[in-house]
């Protein structure tokens, strides 16, 4: 059973670059560019993995995952905030917001997949 995973990201390079990376190890891919889509998706496909970018058009991914620890179908999934910005104190504001865990940008392609690998097993076992 491949583990699916829901990125939500407005830029296309980067959203393509994860893409990539993910569906070369077997990954399931599903792809939405605005909050609303991605939440969306989320009730749908029921990822494994959702990553967040903070900064998205319309509803931002802060808006976007406080609407998803509000809605009782998606509120378990595990969220992980994408940023660009490294700045001081936006880890506490993703955390507060409702996300499990925070990746800065720009991806290390090295170490991406492994640390989602890691992420998922974390989620697991939490939840078991
Ligand atoms: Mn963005």
């Amino acid at each position: 059973m491949n583990e699916q995973i829901l990125i939500i990201e407005d830029n296309d390079l980067n959203r393509e670059l994860v893409t990539d990376l993910l569906e070369a190890r077997g990954f399931i891919v599903h792809q939405a560019r605005e909050a609303e889509e991605g939440l969306r998706l989320a009730r749908e496909h029921m990822p494994d993995l959702i990553l967040m970018d903070l900064s998205l058009p319309g509803m931002d991914g802060l808006a976007a995952t406080r609407a998803l620890r509000e809605d009782i179908c998606i509120r378990h999934l595990t969220v992980v905030a994408l940023t660009a910005h490294a700045m001081k104190g936006d880890e506490q504001t993703a955390l507060h917001a409702g996300c499990d865990a925070y990746l800065t940008k720009s991806i290390d392609t090295r170490t991406f997949v492994g640390k989602m690998e890691t992420f998922i097993g974390l989620s697991k076992t939490q939840k078991v």
